[in-house]
């Protein structure tokens, strides 16, 4: 039995993509959760997306990126990311991994990469969200947002946290003491039980309570989940609070429950689908394999019949 943890590992070793991506079916699994390789690719796949009723926010796929040369090619990705949704009049805006600018050569190299998008993005009237990664980076990741967020705007740059990190509830505490737009989501990576909760009740009840701080905020704040029992946590809670649907947003991820987006949207909830996109598709399609042991067992029956 191939567990969480397991295709976790996996997920890190990027060779074996190269193996995978040779079966068909593989590869048309993956067509479910990614966009495609290309912006182009990312832009048609919004404006379907878009004519749905749902907003989005590209993510050019690409972790942990190995030199300086490569951060400055991510850079220049998200700088014609941005152009395009001008160009094309798309409803979006775009998240980032700060690995993907550096953060693991140099912190300051991240810094001022992610800065070039935030003000280009602020310069647009655009948004960047900075995505949070595994926990060796929360602090930093939260360092360099909080450095943004000092020159730009609350509107201009937000930031991601995870229920399952015990941390969290005094990270929003802080956050939204600047205040500071922020996703809400459970959390992808493979922690330890000191850092997170291992008990996915734990992790749901942090989940509510975060959730409930954040929106009784007033600071408009992307709720971001599949889950049917923390998206009706938070419509009990918007009703019983009169909180106004338009205060916040639903996030959910690109092929995933695309039925729920749809409702949810009909019903005036903001709905927002994160479209990942890009070659380095292998560690994010991996974790998405983790998450859900049923997606696992049809890439393997179809690996079987060859
Ligand atoms: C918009 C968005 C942005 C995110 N950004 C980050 C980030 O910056 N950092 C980070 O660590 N994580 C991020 N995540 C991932 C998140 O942390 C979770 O790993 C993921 O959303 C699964 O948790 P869940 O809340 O959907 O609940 P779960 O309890 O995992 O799932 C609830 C239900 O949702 C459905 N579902 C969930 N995952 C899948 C799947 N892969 N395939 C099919 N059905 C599924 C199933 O019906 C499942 O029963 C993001 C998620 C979203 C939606």
């Amino acid at each position: 039995m191939l567990t969480r943890s397991a295709l976790i590992y996996l997920s890190r070793q990027e060779g074996l993509k190269e193996f995978a991506a040779r079966f068909k079916l593989f590869k048309k699994l993956t067509t479910r959760f990614i966009a495609g390789e290309t912006g182009d690719e990312a832009v048609h796949a919004i404006r379907e997306i878009n004519s749905r009723g749902c907003s989005a926010s590209f993510d050019h796929l690409n972790e942990s990126v190995g030199s300086a040369a490569e951060t400055e090619a991510e850079v220049r990705e998200y700088l014609d990311v941005l152009a395009r949704i001008d160009e094309t009049g798309i409803n979006s805006n775009v998240s980032i991994k700060l690995t993907q600018f550096g953060l693991e050569i140099d912190p300051e190299l991240a810094y001022r990469n992610a800065r070039q998008i935030v003000a280009d993005a602020a310069r647009r009237g655009n948004f960047v969200r900075i995505d949070m990664e595994g926990s060796n980076v929360t602090q930093a990741t939260i360092d360099i947002f909080k450095r943004l967020r000092a020159e730009f705007g609350l509107n201009d740059v937000g930031i991601v946290l995870q229920s399952y990190l015990r941390r969290t509830m005094s990270d929003a505490q802080e956050l939204l003491k600047i205040p500071a737009r922020i996703r809400l989501c459970k959390g992808a990576y493979d922690e330890p039980p000191e850092v997170a909760f291992p008990d996915k009740k734990d992790v749901d009840n942090n989940y509510v309570e975060v959730m409930q701080l954040l929106l009784a905020s007033g600071v408009y704040h992307g709720i971001a989940t599949h889950d049917p029992k923390m998206i009706e946590a938070t419509i009990a809670f918007v009703e019983r609070e009169k909180i106004a649907k338009s205060a916040f947003e639903f996030q959910m991820l690109y092929g995933i429950r695309r039925d729920l987006q749809e409702q949810l949207a009909r019903e005036g909830y903001g709905m927002r689908v994160y479209v990942p996109y890009g070659k380095h598709w292998y560690p994010y399609f991996m974790r998405r394999l983790a998450e859900r042991p049923a997606n696992i067992w049809f890439v393997l029956k179809n690996f079987l019949k060859g």
